[in-house]
This record gives structure tokens, sequence and C-alpha cells, in this order.
């Protein structure tokens, strides 16, 4: 009956008033919620929502957020972006994976984490028959083609029709400022308003809800619902609703990253690669990330174990002597959430909600991810919490499972060249989640069953550390949604993990490694069919022809 009843609550709002939405702050989140929202909840001409945008012109957008992962396709198709277009507004370029390299022993060894590799069907026993193997050829490469492809850098489009099988998945590389810049021209030109002025100060009702803003020009701003997204200044959940933050820098130990930008005018190495590259160095990991213009590097390290000046000077020497010179920036960060990212009528999404460092470039999905769940958890009628409730512990739990993730990148390392790594390597920096997760894989590799249930044995039955979502007490999932069994065994088998347990699991070793049949056979066919990158970018997507310089 109460849904009935609500159905027609909701009904009648359409009919008598429509909701209005204010977003504060125009960053990636800012205007990826605008135009999200306004495609989706504005749907067909229909008007439900009123949607408005203001953002600061002292503050600037935090200005890094360059690569993405395969969800972006879903935000870019709901909005009605043709991916073409979308690359040359934002200097795109493709992102078939990510190449670890020298996380293990520092020796130059890498692996990949690509986004697409064949399963097979009913049972996946490629896992384990790698496992039993000599392990001559890096387990990614015997089930996905994408590796390879990245190697000789390939682009994952044709030039012409596309004839060559089941398409390559893919995200891209951009340039995030111009991503902000062009949803804001989309949402703009499909009617969400638009203030550019400074929020001075944040009224509250009695209630606790926000009633308006206003601005440092005398405006004043009233709203529904209210999206902050103020990036780290946490403008309105924080500063004026006192929403504390979860900090898990104990698991996380980066909190800075010195970037810089490589222009291909100055140094050009004659190809784009179609992947991030994510280095270990003495202190983190450097990002390269290719755009169509520059490469952007970002060394992303931990302030206690280097200075900012002993990091840029790393920096500098992995790049090269062309990078002598290049101008240089430091951006801080925390690695946390905020305990509830929905409370009353205002909604965290980007950086003021929840911050992982971006080794596996989870910034922009959790904005999206966030966006996505408020457009189906939308509030027409004016009973907010129970949908506050739902939509707090999904984004919670989505938090930890790529906390976790992360985490056990650095946790299974073998690095002891360097304080960073040694501290890496204690027991505590492991979450008891993963440590639960890796001891039962000790005893059987992963499958599939694995992340359809969330609890391992010997799992600490400790709640989120949301403030207390009233009567949860459940631990967050941490299994199966984002990164699922694909992307745990491209990193524990890229790491290592089992060479030991194998031999006692499985007793001798078998002399060969063997590529899926699959793969070997679109590898065969690849440089026929797919153009380089750079090649591709130049034709289709207005790059220059550059001369290759080193
Ligand atoms: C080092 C680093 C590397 C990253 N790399 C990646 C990556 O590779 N991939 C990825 O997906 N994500 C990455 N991220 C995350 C990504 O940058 C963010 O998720 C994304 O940019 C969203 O930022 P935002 O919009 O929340 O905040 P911001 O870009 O900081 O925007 C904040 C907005 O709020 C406005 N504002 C602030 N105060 C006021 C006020 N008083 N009045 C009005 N407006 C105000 C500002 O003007 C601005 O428009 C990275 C983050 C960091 C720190």
């Amino acid at each position: 009956m109460r849904g009935s009843s609500t159905r027609w609550g909701w009904r009648l709002t359409l009919v008598l008033r429509r909701k209005k939405v204010l977003i504060v702050g125009g960053g990636s989140a800012g205007w990826m919620a605008a135009a999200y929202l306004d495609a989706v909840l504005n749907r067909d001409g229909r008007k439900s929502v009123d949607i408005g945008l203001i953002e600061s012109p002292d503050v600037p957008r935090i200005g890094v957020g360059e690569a993405t992962i395969p969800s972006i396709n879903h935000i870019l198709a709901a909005i009605g972006i043709d991916e073409r277009e979308f690359m040359r507004r934002v200097d795109g370029t493709f992102k078939q994976s990510i190449k670890f390299v020298n996380w293990l022993h520092g020796s130059g060894e890498h692996y990949y984490h690509a986004f697409a590799r064949i399963l097979p069907t009913p049972i996946d026993s490629t896992g384990r028959r790698w496992l039993r193997s000599d392990r001559s050829m890096p387990f990614m490469e015997t089930v996905s083609a994408q590796p390879l492809l990245c190697e000789i850098n390939l682009a994952p489009q044709m030039l012409g029709d596309w004839d060559f099988g089941p398409p390559l998945i893919y995200a891209f590389h951009m340039n995030a400022l111009k991503f902000a810049d062009y949803l804001c021209e989309l949402a703009k030109s499909r009617g969400v308003r638009h203030w550019v002025d400074h929020v001075t100060d944040v009224q509250v009702a009695g209630n606790g809800n926000i009633e308006a803003v206003t601005t440092a020009t005398g405006l004043r701003l009233d709203a529904d619902l209210f999206v902050d997204c103020t990036g780290f200044a946490a403008l309105l959940i924080e500063k004026k609703l006192g929403v504390g933050w979860v900090d898990c820098s104990q698991w996380l130990l980066c909190d800075r990253a010195v970037t810089i930008h490589v222009p291909y005018e100055r140094h050009y190495p004659g190809y784009v690669r179609p992947y991030t590259t994510a280095t270990a160095l003495s202190a983190g990991w450097v990002w390269e990330i290719p755009l169509r213009d520059r490469r952007s590097l970002g060394y992303v390290h931990s302030g206690a174990f280097s200075s900012d000046d002993d990091a840029e000077r790393e920096l500098r020497a992995f790049e090269g002597a062309h990078a002598a010179d290049l101008p240089s920036r430091i951006v801080h960060f925390k690695v946390g959430h905020r305990s509830k990212a929905w409370v009353g009528n205002c909604i965290a999404v980007g950086l003021s909600g929840s911050f992982i460092e971006p080794l596996e470039s989870t910034g922009l999905y959790l904005s999206d991810l966030a966006t996505v769940m408020l457009s189906e958890h939308f509030p027409y009628g004016d009973d907010f919490a129970p949908l506050a409730y739902r939509f707090n512990r999904i984004m919670a739990n989505r938090f930890y499972e790529i906390l976790d993730f992360i985490n056990m990148h650095y946790c299974l390392t073998r690095r002891t060249d360097s304080a960073f790594w040694r501290e890496l390597r204690k027991p505590e920096r492991m979450t008891d989640r993963l440590k639960a997760k890796l001891d039962f894989w000790r005893l059987k590799p992963p499958s599939n069953a694995d992340f359809e249930d969330q609890y391992f044995p010997d799992q600490p039955r400790v709640p989120l550390p949301s403030g207390g979502l009233p009567g949860d007490h459940r631990p967050p999932v941490d299994t199966g949604r984002l990164f699922t069994r694909s992307s745990y065994e491209a990193v524990l088998y890229g790491m290592d993990f089992l060479d030991q347990e194998c031999r006692a699991l499985y007793g001798d070793l078998r002399p060969r490694t063997a590529m899926h049949r699959n793969v070997a056979e679109r590898l065969a066919l690849a440089r026929g069919k797919l153009p380089p990158h750079d090649l591709w970018l130049q034709r289709v997507a207005g790059m220059a022809a550059y001369r290759k310089t080193g």
C-alpha cells in the first residue's frame, strides 16, 4: 500500500511542481552530474526537473583526472555524445589497459590489467591452467589480445568499417578541463542554468535541510536538492552540515602528486600508447597518460616517505633530460569518503564525497556512479530518507571494493628497496577484507563463485564506517561489481601470487604456457586490421603529425 501511495505522490508532485536541483561546483563531477541528470530525468523533451549549476570564478577546478575506465561509455551514451566528436573536443586518446611496471621487484618487470579478455564458459579454468604451467608467458597474454596490441601501439578501432570480430573494450585518456567545458556547453544548450559566482554562505532551515546558497554578488539561489560538487572544499556537506570524513590513509599511503606535461612539440616518442602506464618508483608510482598533443605525468607519492623536492627530482629523472625545465605542479589529496554522502537534501558527488588514489583511474567513475545512483534514486516526493539510505550504502560499498582492490596492488609487492615499500609489506597495511580473501585463495585460486558471495572465512564482521547507518551492521560488499574475477586474476597473477603455493597444490608444473586459440587468431589478424594508434588519431581525431624526437 505504501508503494502505491508513494507512486501517486510521485505523479502528483510531477503535476504540481518540478523539483529544483542546484549543483554547486563546475568541475568534472559537477558538469557530469548536470549533463547526465538532465539527459536522464528530462528525457524526450519532458522536463521533470529544473537543473542549475553555480561555479566560482575564483576557485579553479582540480584539473587532473585524465584516465578513465570503460564505464565512461555509459555516461557518454546516455548524454548522447558522439565518441569521435568527444575525442576531438577533449584531446582524447584510447585506453585499452593499464601497464604496471616495477611493482613486484622493481627490476623492470611488468604486467597488464587489460579491459577485455576471453572468459570461457561454463567453467573458466584458464587461471588454473596457467598456474600449473611454467608461466613462460604472462597470464594476461594467454587470455587477452590487448596486452600485445598495446605493446605494438595499435588502436582498438579500425579506420574503415569494423570487421575484426567482437569489439575491443576501451576507455579514454582526455584533458580533464576540456571535458568539463564540453559538458558545460552541452548541458547549457539543453536548458541547464549556469551561474559563475562565488558561494559565500549556505542557509539551513530548521529541519536541517539546505534552503539556499548566497553569493559574492548578492544572489540567493534556492532549491529542493543541493548537489555538493565543490571538490575537496566540500562547502555544503562538510563546512555547513558538518558531515565527517572517514580517513583511509592507513591502507593507501600516498597523499600527493607532482605533475608535469610533456608537449609532443618538446618530445614525441614516435607513437601514442593506447594504455596508461603506472611505474612504481621509490615512494609511490608515476602515471603516464598520452593525450593528443602531450603526455601527462604524475608522481603519486607519500609525503611521509619523500619530500616534494625529492619527488620532483625523481620524476624529472624518470622522464629524462627533455623534462628538466618543464613546469611542475603539486596536487594534495586525501584518501577516504564522506561518512554519509547524502544527508537531508544535500548529496556529495565527486571529491567532496570520496577519493581513492588514481591507480585504477576510479575518480571520475565514482562521480559517474553517484550521478547514476542519484538519477535512479531521485526524490520526486518528499520522503528522502529511504532513498538516501540506499544511495549511501551503495556508494560506501563500491568505495570499499575499490579500496581493497588498489590496496592489493601495493601489498603483494616483494620490493624492499625503500622505506615506502618496506612499510607496505607490514600486515597492518592490508585491509582485513583483502587479507581474508587472499588467505582463502591460498587454498584454492579465485573462481566465479568467490565473486557472488561477500564473506570469506575469518573475515571480521566490521560494519561500514559510515557514521552508523541505522540498523546496518553488515560489512561492506567488497567483491565483484567493478573489479570482477578478471581484474583480480590480472593483478594477482601479474604479481606472482600463488607461485609458491602452486607447486604444493598441483605438483610438477607443465613445461609450456599456451595462449588461448581465440587470442592467437585475433593477434594473427591484428596488424592487417587495426591501424597504429597515432595514425587513427591523425586521420579521425585531428591529431597533428609530430616529428619523432629522442
Ligand atoms: C592527483 C589526482 C589524480 C587523479 N587522476 C584521475 C584519473 O586519472 N582518473 C580519474 O577518473 N580521476 C582522477 N582523479 C579524480 C578527478 O580529478 C576528480 O574525480 C574529478 O576531477 C572531479 O573533481 P570535482 O569536480 O569533484 O572537483 P574540482 O575539479 O575541484 O571542482 C570543484 C568545483 O567547485 C567549485 N567551487 C569550489 N568552491 C566554490 C564556492 N565557494 N562557490 C562556488 N563554486 C565553488 C570550483 O570553482 C570548481 O568548479 C584524480 C585526482 C587527483 C587528486
